[in-house]
């Protein structure tokens, strides 16, 4: 079933609540003036009885009227009666009821087929002992007509004010809406079109639906924003895994041409098997970063001691730096030789609470690339220290270097500085921001400081926990 428009709701709202309102207020007007009208009629009659009374004539103990007087004055009628309850003088009107009480001073209403009316009565003494009683009639009917004056207007009234309030509610709720409709409009035009460089222009906005628009823009910034990163990150991706495959390609077609000796098909395989460990790598790289980016990479953290961590990255990385005659060393804080990695228990643990696995993975990288960058016969310096709350690892080389330009945008996915030395050894730009990432997700902050020609310095900041033996001792 289709849905009652905002516009429509708000309109029958406000109609509803003024119907009920103007009712409610009728209704009112309608008592208290019946109640009024009541009241005055009743102050009329008596006052009508007793004008009256004064015409009545008391002589020698006999009453007596004047010739001009009027049983019918203003719509009250009058009748006499004597102590029997006889009508002596007068009338009454059509359809009066014929048994009736005399009461003096009170006001009796009575009612027939014909209608209603209020009697008043005075029992006026004469003569010897007897009585004459002087009975005014009103008709209430002259009442209910008043009523129904009112009533009819009522009636007429209701309808007009209906077709106001709908015509007036309906027309002051579209122009109320009417930034609405368009901030509706230009986001199905943006939905349908896929076109998030707009933005929707509520100059007539104010107020909330000028903060409901300012928040739509702000999301397709946002959107347009991460729809780019996502673009330009699927296009680098492609571009890296077309690079390996183009080569495999190549390799296996000129392997499998006719007259290639056994020697150059085995080096070709050779670069097969590169270039496939390569695309894992990445394959890997880019897995991890899409389920950072979800947030389903997830880590599980224990409490582990830095200086461990870093020698098992180091080690893991020393038979490269032997090949590049890169000299390597780890010195932990305390440990005394620098370049010695102390034997366990000999120098104080920094714990740190993170994903081993990861966390040892993103300091290799470091010194991989310590290492990739550096110069033959150079060095490869990791420090691992704690500084106050916080654990420090810094891995430094005294390697190429990166110009300043540069430094900012290292962090970003693809990026590379040296495009043609990362290319060769299959780098694809995406270790800094994975590392990054792990780092932050330990609550920390990764630096670099470096100059062109001389060398750089990662400094990755952990927050601690630190156990000294004597602490250990204590436990
Ligand atoms: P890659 O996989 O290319 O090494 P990274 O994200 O690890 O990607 O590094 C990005 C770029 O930063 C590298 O291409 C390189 O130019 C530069 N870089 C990283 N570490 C160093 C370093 N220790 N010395 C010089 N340049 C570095």
């Amino acid at each position: 079933m289709k849905q009652m428009s905002l516009k429509w709701k708000i309109t029958l709202w406000y109609a509803g609540i003024l119907f009920v309102m103007v009712g409610l207020l009728f209704c009112f007007l309608l008592s208290t003036s019946e109640r009024m009208a009541r009241s005055e009629s009743t102050s009329r009659l008596e006052e009508r009885v007793w004008d009256f009374v004064d015409e009545i004539e008391l002589d020698d103990g006999e009453w007596e009227l004047d010739d001009d007087v009027h049983f019918y004055e203003s719509g009250v009628v009058f009748s006499l009666y004597d102590d029997e309850g006889r009508l002596v003088a007068g009338s009454v009107p059509q359809g009066f009821p014929e048994e009736t009480t005399l009461k003096a001073y009170t006001f009796q209403q009575f009612s027939g087929r014909q209608g209603r009316w209020n009697v008043y009565d005075i029992a006026v003494p004469y003569g010897h002992g007897r009585t004459l009683w002087v009975r005014g009639i009103d008709d209430v009917e002259t009442l209910t007509a008043m009523e129904r004056i009112q009533r009819d207007l009522l009636l007429v009234i209701c309808p007009l004010l209906a077709v106001v309030a709908l015509t007036a509610g309906y027309m002051l709720t579209r122009r109320a809406l009417l930034p609405a409709e368009e901030i509706r409009r230009t986001a199905e035009e943006i939905g349908e079109s896929g076109d998030l460089s707009r933005r929707i222009s509520a100059d007539r906005a104010e107020g909330e639906l000028r903060q409901l628009s300012d928040t739509f823009n702000q999301m397709f910034a946002r959107l347009e924003e991460s729809f780019e990163k996502e673009r330009q990150f699927t296009s680098d991706a492609s571009h890296e895994l077309r690079t390996p495959l183009a080569v495999i390609r190549s390799e296996a077609e000129y392997a499998l041409l006719p007259d290639v000796e056994a020697e150059e098909q085995r080096e070709g395989l050779t670069v097969i098997l590169e270039q496939t460990e390569r695309m894992s790598a990445l394959i890997s790289h880019l897995l991890m970063l899409a389920r950072a980016d979800s947030g389903r990479e997830k880590l599980t953290k224990e409490w582990v001691d830095l200086g461990a961590v870093a020698a098992r990255a180091v080690e893991a990385v020393r038979p490269r730096a032997k090949e590049q005659n890169i000299t390597l060393t780890l010195q932990r804080s305390g440990a005394g030789e620098a370049g010695a990695v102390p034997e366990q228990g000999t120098s104080p643990e920094i714990m740190v609470y993170a994903d081993r696995e990861s966390l040892c993975g993103a300091l290799q990288n470091l010194i991989e690339n310590a290492v990739q960058y550096g110069n033959a016969g150079g060095w490869v310096r990791v420090t691992v220290l704690e500084s106050g709350e916080t654990a420090v690892c810094k891995v430094e080389d005294n390697g190429i270097g990166i110009r300043k330009e540069h430094l900012s945008k290292i962090w970003n996915r693809f990026y590379r500085v040296d495009t043609v030395r990362g290319s060769e050894q299959g780098n694809s730009g995406l270790g800094l921001p994975i590392v990054k990432w792990i780092v932050e997700e330990h609550g920390g902050r990764i630096e670099v400081d470096s100059t062109f020609g001389q060398g750089s310095c990662f400094t990755v900041y952990l927050p601690v926990k630190c156990i000294d033996k004597c602490d250990e001792e204590l436990i």
